[in-house]
């Protein structure tokens, strides 16, 4: 029998729950959490991944900025500050024993975090190792002090070391999975599971084969909690947060903005991908390949009934569901006759992209030039030089990407249409409607984003008498 099919290999009754930062901001959070989790055992069996206390990463982040610029003491009274919320969070609802032990923890982390400080200024050759062992403090102390809460809420649960889990590459600061991540996590959580215990474990961080302390990017927690669900082949993954599940846009441009009910794998996955915030980018993916649903729901309001993502959203009047947009996007532009009737020119160009560790967003093509979109500059003057063997490169700075999502835009016309009629002032750039035909993404100005989704969301979700998608939906249903 493959290790896949023995009975105790998966553990198809597991529901993962991931709390994010402002779900365990202070302490009335906390005790929601516990409420939570305390409930979510009826039924399953809860294994809980937690974010670092909200605003936690970034300071730790920030101690580590200026230990690199030389000064590893200036944001001491801002550290003490983070583990004493800690602190007062124990003495507020965990038992006294576990309160006081949750003290010496912080004690212990205090003086080892100011050691590594120290190493950031002195070596500088290993600060990209000794920045994921700093910001690590974040999950692991909040897991630790989320197990205390739990057990006094009376939920038998037990800390695990993420690192002994989350196995990933050594590319600190945005490490990649290795696959011995599903079965270094059965292998930690399912005798805890077999004894009924509830497993708590910090997101975003993992470890090297040889055990140095890696992170997974920013807002990677849900990136865990999916890689954990995927390996214990978890009947749900939670994504709980601070909003009531995948609004129709980002609810701090369009404060209008309302809970999507269901959505497909591809249409979240596009979604997350060009800025929805509310789920990492690489959620998804884990999730798909093992075909788990994936619900985001609120802990400041637990009866909502959140989003849901399964291989087949539902299908609903109205063709666009949400719009997402990402700011920061640098569009380069190149222009060669060498395109014209040659063969191996595009993977030339995206070679480049490829060495250094580019990745490449959006991209058209006519037949003399390649526009193309990235969200990471940092590595763009080597680029374009060497891209400029190929043709001649323009570079456009301070652009947004906005794209449109829905399952119904595969069959819907006349949308694009009507999208573009709305911002028709607005100057749009390289238009592309994605491979899988559940976006059109397109570029504007930085400057003209906000204004430019917020009539987009008033056409497309708010004002009466729109009904895009109907025919679709009806068309869809009917067949
Ligand atoms: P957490 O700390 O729980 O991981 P995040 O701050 O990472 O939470 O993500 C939740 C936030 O994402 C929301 O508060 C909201 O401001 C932002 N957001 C951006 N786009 C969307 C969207 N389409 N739907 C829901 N939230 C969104
Ligand atoms: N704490 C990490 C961050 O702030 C990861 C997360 O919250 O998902 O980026
Ligand atoms: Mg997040």
């Amino acid at each position: 029998m493959s290790e896949s099919t023995t009975p105790s290999a998966g553990r198809a009754d597991a529901t993962v729950l991931k709390f994010g930062g402002t779900s365990v901001a202070d302490a009335a959070a906390l005790q929601r959490v516990a409420g939570v989790v305390h409930d979510a055992q009826r039924g399953t069996r809860p294994v809980v991944v937690v974010s670092a206390l909200a605003g936690g990463t970034d300071a730790l982040l920030a101690a580590a900025d200026a230990a690199a610029s030389g000064d590893p003491k200036l944001m001491l009274p801002q550290l003490d500050a983070l583990l004493e919320r800690h602190a007062e969070i124990a003495r507020g609802l965990a038992r006294p024993e576990s309160a006081k032990g949750i003290g010496t923890v912080l004690a212990r982390a205090r003086a080892e975090i100011a050691d590594l400080l120290e190493r950031v200024a002195a070596e500088p050759e290993h600060q990209p190792a000794l920045r994921d062992e700093i910001a690590s403090y974040g999950e692991r102390l909040s897991a630790a002090l989320l197990t205390a809460v739990l057990l006094a809420a009376d939920v038998p649960a037990r800390y695990v070391d993420a690192r002994h889990c989350l196995i990933t590459d050594e590319t600190h600061g945005r490490a990649t999975p290795l696959p011995n991540t599903e079965q270094r996590t059965r292998a930690e959580l399912a005798p805890l599971l077999d004894r009924r215990l509830v497993p708590v474990l910090g997101g975003y961080i993992g470890a090297t084969l040889e055990g140095v302390t890696t992170t997974l990017g920013r807002g990677g927690s849900d990136y865990s909690a999916a890689l954990v669900g995927a390996a214990l082949a978890a009947r749900e993954i939670q994504i709980w947060t601070d909003v009531s599940g995948v609004l129709s846009a980002d609810p701090r441009v369009v404060p209008g903005a309302r809970p999507i009910p269901s959505l497909s794998y591809a249409e979240a996955a596009e979604l997350a991908y060009f800025g929805a915030k509310v789920l990492h980018p690489k959620t998804i993916q884990p999730a798909m390949e093992r075909d788990i649903p994936v619900r985001i729901c609120n802990s400041h309001a637990p009866g909502d009934p959140g989003t849901v993502v399964t291989a087949r959203g539902e299908v609903r009047a109205g063709a666009v569901k949400a719009i997402a947009h990402k700011t920061g996007i640098t569009v380069l532009q190149i222009n060669s006759t060498r395109m014209l009737g040659a063969y191996g020119f595009l993977r030339g160009l995206f070679e480049v992209f490829e060495r250094h560790q580019t990745v490449v967003d959006v991209v058209t093509t006519s037949e003399v030039s390649v526009s193309l979109t990235v969200d990471d500059a940092g590595s763009l003057p080597a680029i374009v030089a060497e891209l400029q063997a190929l043709g001649t490169v323009a570079v456009e700075s301070g652009r947004a990407i906005v794209c449109v999502v829905g399952e119904g835009l595969r069959i819907t016309p006349g949308i694009a249409a009507r999208v573009f009629a709305t911002i028709a002032d607005i100057n749009v750039s390289l238009i592309s409607q994605g491979a899988s035909r559940v976006n059109l993404t397109f570029v504007v100005e930085e400057t003209r984003v906000r204004e430019a989704v917020l009539r987009l969301h008033e056409a497309l979700f708010e004002r009466q008498g729109v009904d895009l998608g109907a025919a679709a939906a009806a068309e869809e249903l009917a067949s």
